[in-house]
């Protein structure tokens, strides 16, 4: 029995807990491919236009779990992880996104509701019961799963929060047998090391590790000698602090979080400038976007945003990204020369 997991969407926050968990009861998971151009088409084929890239791609990624021979896929209902906080609408309605585009996919989906009062997926047992009674699963066994889940999972956040990109943290966490820790842990160190200038991605995990959607932003920020610190590297206190001291918040969780994590950079000396990685069509961008945006000036911070789709064009996006850097590189120098004079 193989339950396919698409690599899309909350997979990049959530693989090291799921993979553990499936393991863990000795099922066997079967992980769509990273993003390509098949998987983007199939998706924008069989979704409806209005839809968010992200999502549309979340389609093609089950098409092809499908062609690959799983029994089972994936699709969990999140819903909530933050006691008066919720998730996009598509987050929440992603089983019946999947019902309606491919209505003969009803009887394989599994679709766990989440609702739970933290990041972490394990604080309630009720959750996974359609574990239980789908593969005949002891309470206890599943018990133990989510146990190993968690723990692992946690890991996976403490290396976020020491500064390793996401796919590198879930590899420290997961220890997957082809590297020593020791040798990942030196492959990233330089990455640390006094970089010209640093600055805060802020978008939705799904669209910045993608490297298709977000058209590799964060490779090509590597590759010109940038820094990047993105909000999953920043504790879960802090960015609750800073939604203290903001009158009114959103109402989307990992909107607010991105909201947060905006407003830590713009008080973080460190951070030279930021940008905002966004998908076009999203609601709870089209608000997070702006008022970020008008902060810009009060912060004396630079502020740019790139809207993505399925259209976008890897060269005006290059050619965007390097004139942001050529200009916070310049700003910098400028400074430091007003400095020393
Ligand atoms: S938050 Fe925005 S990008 Fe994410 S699923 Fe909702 S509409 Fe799409």
């Amino acid at each position: 029995m193989k339950i396919g997991i698409p690599q899309a969407l909350l997979y990049h926050y959530y693989y090291p807990f799921w993979k553990t968990y499936f393991d863990s009861l000795e099922i066997e998971t079967i992980i769509s491919s990273p993003t390509n151009k098949r998987i983007m088409d199939q998706g924008v084929k069989y979704s409806v236009p209005e839809m968010c890239v992200p999502i549309k791609v979340y389609l093609g990624h089950v098409l092809e779990l499908v062609d690959k021979g799983a029994d089972y896929i994936f699709v969990p209902r999140f819903v909530s992880i933050q006691k008066g906080q919720f998730f996009c609408p598509k987050f929440m309605g992603l089983p019946d996104i999947i019902r309606h585009s491919f209505p003969e996919m009803e009887p394989i989906m599994i679709s766990p509701y989440i609702e739970s009062t933290t990041d972490d997926l394990a604080t309630s047992i009720k959750q996974y019961q359609v574990f239980e009674e789908k593969f005949g699963i002891s309470r206890r066994d599943n018990r133990k799963a989510l146990k190993n889940a968690e723990s692992v999972w946690k890991s996976f956040r403490e290396y976020s929060l020491r500064g390793y990109d996401i796919s590198e943290a879930a590899a420290l966490s997961m220890n997957d047998g082809h590297k020593t820790l020791k040798q990942r842990k030196s492959e990233v160190k330089e990455r640390f090391e006094t970089p010209e200038v640093t600055i805060g991605v802020l978008g939705y995990v799904y669209n910045i590790y993608d490297s298709v959607i977000s058209l590799d932003i964060l490779n090509r920020l590597k590759e010109m000698g940038v820094k990047v610190r993105t909000f999953e590297m920043i504790d879960d206190d802090v960015l609750k602090e800073q939604l203290s001291s903001i009158p009114k918040t959103l109402f989307w969780t990992f909107s607010d979080k991105l909201f947060a994590a905006g407003n830590h950079f713009y008080h973080d000396s460190e951070i030279d400038g930021i940008i905002h990685v966004t998908a076009f069509g999203c609601g709870p961008d089209s608000m997070l976007g702006k008022l970020l945006e008008l902060d810009s000036t009060k912060h004396e911070k630079p502020f740019m945003t790139l809207r993505i789709d399925e259209h976008s064009g890897e060269n005006h996006l290059q050619t965007r990204v390097e004139a942001f850097v050529d200009m916070l590189k310049r700003k910098k120098r400028k400074v430091k020369r007003g400095a020393l004079a």
